[in-house]
């Protein structure tokens, strides 16, 4: 048997062996925790009928455990370098697919659909390069992938302002477009001893578990995100003079706008983060008619 890769001795070795030097700009924090992986791995609830599609697969840690409890894994790496030493440290697997691609430009619907054929429970399970963890979380369930969920390591700021509950302060726009989708669980806090080098930040993993139905119904998907970014344009400000400065102006206007608020049954004096996403879903329809495609 050989040593797994998430040790600090094995990958210090494969990072000597190769001259790899780290690259900040593409968010490279290696995991060294065998444990860690194990958990992030088991909270995906893989089995060996399972596909995982990873997102930066760095020197191998994680696609390792991955490929290890599921049928296949196809993992998606932006650096060149990582290429010939993911070929050498995860040559005992036959069931790991690498793609060279930067994910934010991959047609992950395709690749998924091609290389999981006769698989139908498919997860996402990933440690993010944490300068893009919100394009890509984004992405992927805009998107519209089919897979069952999401498991990611991110930083620990994001994991609480995407499971964040209305009423709060890291209540916003993202946690309702995320919440929106899937339900949304911060299921373990990560120290920085466990990746290297350290990131300056704390970590998290989210499991993000995809709805069978969005969690609200609305008119139009994308402008109800536009009320709810607009909404919180600027956080103390009221959900009134938000929208007044967000949303197209013009005569009747405002009176438009005091009309859908009453009409949806919410104060104008309000400030967004009160709001629920109900709350929310109801005020985008109620705004449609007199506010949309302007
Ligand atoms: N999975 C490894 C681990 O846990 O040790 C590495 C995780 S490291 C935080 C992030 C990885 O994502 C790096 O390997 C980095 O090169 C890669 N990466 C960064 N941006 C990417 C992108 N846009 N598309 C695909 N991979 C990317």
């Amino acid at each position: 048997m050989h040593k797994d890769i998430a040790t600090p001795i094995r990958t210090k070795a494969i990072l000597e062996k190769y001259g790899f030097s780290f690259k900040k700009s593409l968010g490279q924090n290696f995991l060294i925790d065998t444990n860690i992986l194990r958990n992030i791995v088991d909270y995906a609830g893989l089995s060996k009928e399972s596909g995982a599609i990873e997102i930066g697969p760095g020197i191998g840690a994680l696609t390792e455990q991955l490929a290890k409890v599921s049928k296949k894994v196809v993992s998606f790496e932006i650096d060149q370098r990582l290429l010939p030493i993911l070929e050498d440290t995860l040559s005992p697997y036959d069931n790991v697919k690498i793609i060279h691609q930067d994910v934010l430009k991959a047609n992950v619907n395709e690749v998924a659909a091609e290389e999981f054929e006769g698989i139908s429970d498919v997860m996402v399970v990933a440690n993010l390069p944490y300068y893009v963890t919100t394009p890509i979380i984004m992405k992927l369930l805009e998107e519209g992938l089919p897979i069952r969920g999401i498991v990611v390591m991110l930083q620990k700021e994001v994991a609480d302002r995407i499971s964040a509950k209305p009423g709060t302060k890291e209540y916003g726009s993202l946690s309702i477009a995320i919440q929106y989708y899937t339900e949304a669980e911060t299921v373990m806090i990560v120290p920085k001893t466990v990746f290297m080098p350290q990131p300056n930040v704390d970590s998290a993993v989210i499991r993000l578990t995809k709805r069978e139905k969005p969690l609200v119904e609305v008119k139009d998907e994308a402008f109800f995100f536009t009320v709810t970014r607009a909404s919180f344009a600027q956080r103390r400000k009221t959900i009134q003079n938000n929208l007044t400065s967000q949303l197209p102006k013009g005569k009747e206007k405002k009176e438009a706008l005091l009309a859908a608020l009453n009409r949806a049954g919410i104060d104008p004096g309000r400030r967004g983060e009160t709001l629920s996403i109900e709350e929310f879903s109801r005020l985008s329809d109620e705004l449609y008619a007199d506010f949309h495609g302007e």
